[in-house]
């Protein structure tokens, strides 16, 4: 399986993937984490996007779609895969079609998580006071300016793919305002009526080329 989360910051997207990996087995592709791995280690590519992160701008689309072509190559996402905060723009999403149909691969599924903006600051206000409470170390970018410039590029630069993948018949809206488990149901069941639409054109085709064979 190959899906998408798509959504503002603070839409529960980690969340919900992270349970989709326990569930389904899948590994978790989340751009942010890698691209804060390589900031934390000092990477050239870490010294090249630290401050462009720190301002809640978006990293070249090159770099980062040089890091997710080579990350689903690896053994762990052969068999699927959730990419989180990938992509987030249109020359991202038109890179990935590329990517995965040089392999065969199709997209299952691009789970949109519909949120009221104004809902996303509490949410973040939260996370902060969660993250506090733990004694965890808090990240650069989660400040009410940057979260501003965050909700920005949202807007400017990766909303236009809910369009681009609703041409493409992909696109699963779900109401990201409900409770942590609710979302987690309502992707379950989108992922249920996809594997039961594919075992159906599955058994269609075979059933196509028997005809035509006898
Ligand atoms: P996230 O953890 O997904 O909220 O990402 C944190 C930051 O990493 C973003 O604000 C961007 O600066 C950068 N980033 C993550 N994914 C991408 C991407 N697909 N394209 C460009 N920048 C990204």
């Amino acid at each position: 399986m190959r899906l998408i989360l798509l959504g503002p910051p603070g839409a529960g997207k980690g969340t919900q993937a992270q349970r989709l990996v326990a569930k389904y087995g899948l590994v978790q592709l989340s751009t942010g984490d890698m691209l804060r791995a390589a900031v934390k280690a000092g990477t050239p590519v870490g010294r090249q996007v630290q401050q462009i992160m720190a301002r809640g701008e978006l990293c070249p689309d090159t770099l980062v779609v040089g890091i997710v072509g080579q990350r689903i190559d690896e053994p762990d996402a052969r068999n699927g895969f959730i990419l989180d905060g990938f992509p987030r723009t249109v020359p991202q999403a038109m890179a990935l079609d590329r990517i995965l149909a040089a392999k065969g691969h199709d997209l299952d599924a691009v789970i949109e998580l519909q949120v009221d903006e104004n809902a996303l600051l509490r949410r973040i206000e939260n996370r902060i006071a969660e993250m506090k409470a733990k004694g965890e170390a808090l990240r650069d970018d989660d400040n009410a300016q940057v979260l501003h410039n965050r909700l920005k590029a949202y807007r400017e630069m990766t909303a236009p793919l809910i369009a681009y993948y609703r041409q493409k018949g992909v696109l699963r809206p779900i109401n990201g305002m409900a409770s942590i488990d609710e979302v987690t149901a309502a992707i379950d069941r989108v992922l249920t009526l996809k594997s039961a639409a594919d075992g159906l054109a599955r058994a269609e085709s075979k059933k196509k080329s028997e005809q035509l064979s006898s």
